[in-house]
């Protein structure tokens, strides 16, 4: 990088620090490798939900024909995002099937053809307004693409009661071993910025902050790159460079790091003017509206110790993890298979799910690296889980009301700012399975609401 482009204002510092998180050892082992497209499977099994809110109703029918992008599903709902075929093919079956957290949903079984056609009616999509840019997000079937599924119009809508100000592309991915954004800012780096023009032309924000954390050097110099040669006259696209520190990438975390201002319980992060979008996304939002065709595929970082070559691979949306797992070489037997990263993700019982929107990594790990295989001891009182927690929680205090079923308490708490982070479980020297009880303890606290 030039000396000129360190010294612009491009760059900026973070506007605090974060409470609590933890080190983990980054193993972002696939970081150099260029995402690889995988054949085709048999068949795709494309879920009707795959975020949170509303599930969709079919808009096909067993027989139909299908291309890749033919919607697949909708919802009235407010909450909810369509489903759209990665493949073109026949659908062979609508029928529930488990999937990745283990819920079940209804799903599209696509029987694949050689042909592989794009849907005849797709086309570039004409944004002017926030309002079109709404529109375009919920069309494509728009998502959060490393969480829970958080439908990304809903953040994007405007309302008058909360102006958004600033918009912050998370481009931290701070879970060990998940490549899969930085993969993006390498090769996508052009169409992101693009994305982010089109973000900050129709949201009329003030500022755009590209949070990254300062392990990816390589990434931040492209970005900060492109920003320069994209930059308006108020430089008003900037690059954050944040501590490697887990969990910045968490939207809570992210947006009192980058701007300061801390979101209330419950809240989003339009109640601090703020609107989060993870870089993947951008890139997405942006290649629909260039071409038309919607979310339908991802990239899937492919690691974990049993894995020979760890890569990333172009993975249709509903392609089963054993058919992505077919062209994976594997250098020992894996006894854990986790949909996510280590941190935050979910282990699998089964193969036979499909890999969805939110599927960001496909972690796999042998017996012997198994590190949950640690046996737990009893709680020693050492408060490190208390100090690792970025949301100012007292995890064994919460496990304590759970096993009590202590409804009235864990409120006073406030166990449901728990974003289910695993800091609190990493840093714990007796090994307590803390997330599980945190999940307990929002359930039993949920189930009492009602
Ligand atoms: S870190 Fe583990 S051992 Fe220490 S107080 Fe928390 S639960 Fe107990
Ligand atoms: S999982 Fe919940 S309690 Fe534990 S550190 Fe994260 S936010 Fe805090």
């Amino acid at each position: 990088m030039s000396k000129d482009k360190n010294q612009s204002p491009i760059l900026l510092k973070p506007a605090c620090r974060a409470r609590g998180g933890v080190h983990p050892v980054h193993n972002k082992f696939s970081a150099e490798q260029e995402t690889v497209k995988l054949p085709l499977p048999e068949r795709v099994y494309i879920p009707l939900r795959q975020h949170i809110g509303a599930p969709c109703l079919p808009t096909v029918s067993v027989g139909d024909h299908v291309y890749v992008g033919t919607k697949l599903g909708d919802s009235d709902a407010p909450v909810s995002a369509p489903v759209h075929s990665s493949v073109s093919g026949v659908v062979e079956a609508i029928t529930p099937m488990a999937g990745v957290g283990g819920g079940i949903a209804d799903t599209v079984v696509i029987l694949v053809d050689e042909c592989q056609q794009d849907d005849p009616n797709l086309h570039p999509i004409t944004v002017e307004t926030a309002d079109d840019l709404v529109k375009a997000a919920r069309d494509c079937g728009l998502v959060g693409l490393g969480g829970a599924g958080f439908p990304t119009h809903i953040k994007l809508k405007p309302n008058q009661d909360q102006p958004i100000d600033t918009l912050i592309i998370n481009a931290a991915e701070c879970e060990p071993y998940i490549t899969s954004d930085y993969r993006a800012c390498m090769e996508d780096g052009e169409l992101i910025m693009q994305g982010i023009q089109t973000l900050l032309r129709t949201l009329q924000v003030k500022q755009v902050i590209i949070g990254i954390e300062n392990n990816k050097p390589k990434a931040i110099e492209k970005l900060v790159a492109i920003a320069h040669e994209q930059q308006d006259e108020q430089n008003r696209i900037r690059v954050m460079k944040l501590p490697s520190h887990y969990p910045h990438g968490a939207e809570k975390v992210l947006v009192q790091v980058a701007t300061g201002r801390r979101i209330a319980m419950g809240a989003l992060p339009a109640s601090v003017g703020c609107a989060v979008m993870n870089i993947s996304g951008v890139a997405v939002l942006q290649h629909y509206i260039n071409t038309g065709m919607p979310l339908t595929r991802r990239r899937v970082t492919v690691d974990g110790w049993a894995v020979k070559r760890p890569q990333n691979f172009w993975v249709p949306v509903g392609m089963l993890v054993q058919d992505l797992l077919a062209h994976v070489s594997l250098k020992s037997a894996p006894h854990k298979i986790i949909m996510g990263g280590p941190m935050m993700g979910s282990a699998q019982y089964t193969t036979n799910i499909p890999v969805v929107k939110q599927t960001n990594a496909v972690l796999l790990f042998d017996q012997e690296n198994d590190l949950s295989a640690f046996s737990q001891g009893p709680c020693i009182r050492c408060g490190k889980c208390v100090a690792a927690c970025p949301m100012s929680l007292m995890p064994t205090l919460i496990e304590r009301f759970a096993k009590t079923n202590d409804i009235e308490n864990l409120r006073r708490v406030g166990v449901g700012v728990c974003m289910e982070c695993g800091s609190c479980a990493f840093n714990c020297p007796a090994h307590r399975p803390l997330v599980q009880y945190m999940r307990l303890a929002k359930e039993i606290e949920r189930k009492g609401r009602t």
